[in-house]
């Protein structure tokens, strides 16, 4: 007996003998009784939640190959066996009226698809994917007076998912580089693109450094987003550490539902974050509240920096090498003194002027309690009340987790909004312990994968960086100029040349570089991100777009301009589950068909139920999920779609000798499809990522290590020779046998493991907490009894303790500094062995500058009080004309903030799921009652919300949960929006205007991330 969801409700009213419990009636006992019958018999198939990167584990219960129910594996030690409502209608994504199981095809000018079969789809794909690659390949470019081979398409972009699989963003990344892509994207460029130079340039490594079930361990937790309702589950760790006696403070624009479970709820004014954490920095020093300790052993705080260098506080705002005319910075003052061993020298006291440490007070003693309250809108008796209970939480007995999300990456200072975070984590001795660390909070299922995987414009799979023409011309340059001369990242060699390996295969051979020259060129860093690309399309530049399940015409910055870019293509190829506002774009409401001469493919899709795969969740969890049903119709996996397509295209090629060709007629892509829809075969995939013996290889006395094809255990084993072959370094030992996926394992926490390390497969080698030597002191020993994780045992002369460590395991705390090897530069303090001097960087270069300085948002109410500098200097503003209008506060007064929900997801993909899209009345703009009362604006009105960009239409939902802001004496209102709708969906309450139109075209200038946490907007009463 099945029941759907109707019936169940019915049985539980007909019941009757629910109880009551807190005012509602308790359907607990009712919900047990009805998913038992539905799950009898049924097979239970291991899932993830493919909407929010907690990761919730799933059972997928399947009878008579259909799914009949989808629970949460009670089993899961990071989430317990909960759902969040999104989690807990996947069921709909796969039983759903609304998913497209037929290949649909729109004729340029047509106004209707028409069904068309699967077979001559791919077959026109792939002659449009030839046709335009080789009318836009350049295939060389002068530098200097040397003909570089730059091997490049431009005239193609390709937008992949962090919502797909690890393995079909790698197969996204190698198929699109063999075919000369530089234009590859996905949705962590919208989203969390700001996080990785942040953690990287601080930590070593782009990720989250800790993990979720360890937050319960923290004195003090500092959410700087809607945690609770964006990634819900794992919330369950805040109130576990509440339970046992944390406190919270939540720093938000707006109230909401993470602020009524927080002790404290600061509310800041959108885009001003560097100053309330540089305030909190401020205070720590000052306050001498900070880990003093730990900052001497395991910081570049007593690191001596060149005289030369000066920085915002004494140049008015600006650091040292600034470039007007470029708008760029020469950084060649921003650097170490060094002593005769090339190493930078230092200072253990901390007191000399140049040293890191006292640059960094100088830096922000202008960020006064005052200069809080000023720009931040926060009352100074508030920040000193939250400064003195954070920063309290420091030191050997105690620690304090701080996380963030899209407040702090959106932004035209993104990245350094998130390095001000993890400097006062470093300064406070928060990094590498238990209950520290900086918790990322992604809201795509795989954002870390597929970042990690290299679906970016900027890199390669494991992070090695996609070269440039210029500095990059040869494999011994790229080498040259991208490996540092300390720390673990001297291996990237190894990685490179086995990336190449796994690539090319045989093609590549020492004597020809290992076929670097295959591997695209960009012409400049400043190109190919998202918004570059949508600007590209509107110019007729970039002429066909692949997009595989993400939804451009919403998700956009200036999303009205972008849709309009979509329209101006020659060819568009949405693989999907659903009709999508970009799929449709050419019919969206109010434009004429007839008037779009974009060629649209249509490729049904499968969610995660219906493929195997694995999705890394944002503490760095891979998790593999099984297919538990085969997708209806002429759907199947994305992977299968790019298998497809890379044959069929290399097919074309296939009779070809043209030299600049090479690259897809030799790229490696075997990946034996299977059955009727030519599923590929995902372990083989995992396998190539992992890395194996591309041949024998043998010790220095000729002891076998590895057979050849026999994958390796771990990424110390991969070689710069060509004899190993491996997609992504880091998921090295993800695979370690053949037929062993550890992503595979569901082992419940069990003994005092609390960690599960039998649980998924935690990149890098199954570390849960990164950097945690820095959980003993500089000895060696525990900080504390309280705080322990690892810890170094004299007598079994290695590092133990309750975690994978993060070091050398058997380089003892008094090593002296490695002169070579794979930790070279590195000496038994340095906790942070990727970072060149392995140090946590407080003093670090990125393009705007070495310490986060404020800036305003590029629209603001008010001046910059900091210096005389208002915006980012160096920002990225798209030249667009008219389409990119700045609004100014005499004319849009309001600050407006956007965000997101419980019950939605991102640009969409729940606007088809009907139980998601009947849990809210439709689209809506928060307003506080006293700007409601001087716009005559009630509860419930329709209001006309706009920017020079746009205009949208909403309902006002009137509420005390925003308040104004007084900014510099002057009162200021704000306005939330969310930001989920758009003209698709399931029902009336699921389609509305679409928010992102009244975003501008702007970028941090490091990752081209949009600003759309702070603009500004005017508010009208009405719709007309
Ligand atoms: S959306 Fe996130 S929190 Fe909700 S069930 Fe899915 S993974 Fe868990």
């Amino acid at each position: 007996m099945s029941l759907s969801r109707r019936d169940f409700l019915k049985y539980g009213a007909g019941a009757g003998g629910a109880a009551v419990a807190g005012g509602g009636i308790d359907l607990r006992p009712v919900e047990a009784a009805a998913t038992s019958l539905r799950i009898k018999e049924a097979k239970a198939v291991p899932g993830v939640c493919p909407y929010c990167a907690v990761g919730c584990a799933q059972l997928i219960y399947v009878k008579d190959g259909k799914i009949v129910d989808i629970e949460g594996d009670p089993d899961a030690p990071h989430t317990e066996g909960a759902l969040c409502p999104k989690g807990s209608s996947t069921y709909q994504l796969s039983l759903n009226e609304r998913r497209i199981t037929k290949c649909l095809y729109r004729a340029p000018g047509s106004d209707a698809w028409e069904e068309k079969p699967l077979d001559w789809m791919m077959a026109e794909i792939a002659k449009r994917v030839r046709k335009t690659r080789d009318e836009t390949f350049v295939e060389s470019a002068k530098v200097g007076d040397k003909n570089v081979p730059v091997n490049r398409c431009e005239g193609i972009a390709w937008l992949g998912s962090s919502v797909l699989d690890n393995e079909e963003n790698y197969l996204i990344a190698k198929l699109s580089r063999g075919l000369g892509l530089v234009n590859l994207e996905n949705s962590a460029r919208l989203c969390h693109s700001a996080t990785v130079p942040a953690l990287g340039a601080s930590f070593g490594r782009g990720a989250m450094t800790t993990n979720l079930i360890d937050v319960q361990h923290a004195d003090v937790i500092m959410p700087t987003s809607n945690w609770a309702e964006c990634h819900p589950v794992s919330y369950k760790w805040v109130m576990k550490a509440k339970e046992r006696g944390a406190t919270i403070i939540h720093v938000d624009p707006r109230f909401t539902r993470t602020s009524a479970t927080a002790d404290y709820h600061v509310p800041i004014r959108s885009g001003t974050n560097i100053v309330f954490f540089g305030g909190l920095i401020r205070y720590a020093i000052e306050s001498k509240k900070y880990f003093h300790d730990y900052v001497v052993a395991y910081t570049n705080a007593p690191l001596l920096v060149d005289p030369n260098f000066k920085g915002p506080a004494d140049l008015d705002g600006l650091f040292s090498g600034f470039e007007p005319g470029k708008r760029a910075y020469d950084q060649s003052t921003w650097k170490f003194q060094l002593d005769a061993d090339g190493y930078p020298k230092k200072d253990p006291t901390l007191k000399d002027p140049h040293c890191v440490f006292q640059l960094l007070r100088r830096h922000y003693a202008r960020y006064t309690p005052e200069m809080v309250e000023r720009v931040c809108g926060i009352s100074k008796a508030l920040f000193l009340k939250v400064a003195d209970i954070y920063c309290s939480a420091s030191g050997p007995d105690k620690t304090a987790t701080a996380s963030y999300a899209l407040q702090l990456n959106q932004s035209t200072n993104g990245v350094q909004q998130i390095r001000a975070l993890c400097m006062l984590q470093l300064i406070l001795g928060n990094v590498g312990r238990p209950g520290g660390g900086v918790v990322a909070l992604r809201g795509h299922s795989n954002v870390q994968g597929a970042t990690d995987f290299g679906t970016l414009y900027h890199m390669l799979p494991g992070y090695p960086a996609e070269p440039l023409q210029g500095p990059h011309p040869t494999l011994t340059e790229y080498l040259e100029r991208t490996t540092p001369k300390g720390g673990y990242w001297v291996n990237n060699p190894k990685f490179v040349v086995s990336l190449l390996k796994a690539w090319w295969g045989p093609a590549a051979t020492k004597e020809n570089d290992f076929a670097y020259d295959y591997l695209p060129k960009r012409e400049k860093a400043d190109a190919y991100s998202h918004q570059h690309f949508l600007v590209g399309m509107l110019q007729k530049k970039v002429k066909g777009f692949i997009v595989m399940g993400q939804n451009p015409a919403v998700d956009s910055p200036n999303a009205k301009m972008s849709r309009q870019a979509l329209r101006s293509l020659e060819w568009l190829v949405v693989v999907d589950l659903f009709e999508t506002d970009t799929a449709a774009v050419w019919k969206e409401p109010g434009v004429d068909p007839k008037a779009s001469k974009v060629e649209v493919f249509f490729i049904p899709g499968a969610p995660a139920a219906e493929k195997d795969g694995s999705i890394t969740n944002t503490m760095r969890l891979a998790q593999w999920h099984v297919k538990a049903v085969e997708p209806p119709g002429e759907a199947r996996s994305d992977a299968a779609f790019v298998v497809d397509l890379g044959n069929r295209v290399k097919a074309l090629y296939g009779g070809t000798k043209a030299k600049k060709d090479r690259p897809i007629v030799d790229l490696v892509w075997d990946y034996q499809p299977q059955g009727p829809k030519k599923e590929p075969t995902m372990e083989l995939v995992l396998k190539e990522c992992n890395g194996y013996a591309t041949d024998d290889i043998t010790d220095k006395d000729g002891k076998l290590l590895y057979k050849k094809g026999e994958p390796v255990k771990t990424f110390a084993a991969l070689r710069d020779d060509g004899l190993t072959a491996c997609g992504n370094w880091i998921y090295s030992g993800i695979y370690p046998e053949e037929g062993k996926n550890l992503a595979l394992r569901r082992e419940k926490a069990k003994g005092g493991d609390y960690l599960a390390h039998g649980w998924g497969f935690a990149w890098p080698a199954n570390r849960r907490i990164l950097y945690n030597r820095a959980s003993a002191n500089a000895a060696g020993k525990p900080w504390s009894e309280k705080k322990k994780l690892i810890w170094w045992d004299a007598e079994q002369k290695k590092w133990v303790g309750n975690d994978v460590p993060d070091f050398s395991p058997t380089m003892a705390p008094d090593a002296p500094r490695a002169k070579d090897g794979p930790l070279k530069g590195i000496s038994g303090t340095d906790a942070f062995i990727m970072n060149p001097h392995g140090l946590g960087q407080l003093f670090a270069s990125v393009l705007d500058g070495v310490f986060p300085e404020h800036y305003e948002p590029f629209e603001s109410p008010t001046k910059n009080l900091l210096s005389k500098v208002n915006n980012n200097p160096i920002a990225k503003v798209y030249d667009i004309g008219e389409l990119n209008k700045l609004g100014t506060p005499d004319k849009y007064p309001y600050v407006l903030t956007t965000y997101r929900l419980t019950e939605h997801h991102a640009a969409g993909m729940s606007r088809h799921v009907p139980w998601l899209s009947e849990l809210y009345f439709g689209h809506f703009a928060e307003i506080g009652p006293e700007m409601a009362k001087e716009l005559g604006i009630q509860n419930g009105d329709m209001v006309t919300v706009e920017t020079p960009r746009a205009s949208i239409k909403v309902r006002a939902l009137v509420t005390e949960r925003i308040k104004p802001f007084v900014i510099n004496g002057k009162k200021v209102y704000q306005v939330g929006i969310p930001w989920h709708w758009g003209y698709q969906g399931v029902m009336k309450s699921a389609r509305g205007d679409i928010t992102n139109d009244l975003v501008a075209s702007l970028g941090d200038p490091t990752t081209f991330i949009q600003e759309s946490k702070a603009l500004l907007c005017n508010v009208r009463k009405g719709v007309a």
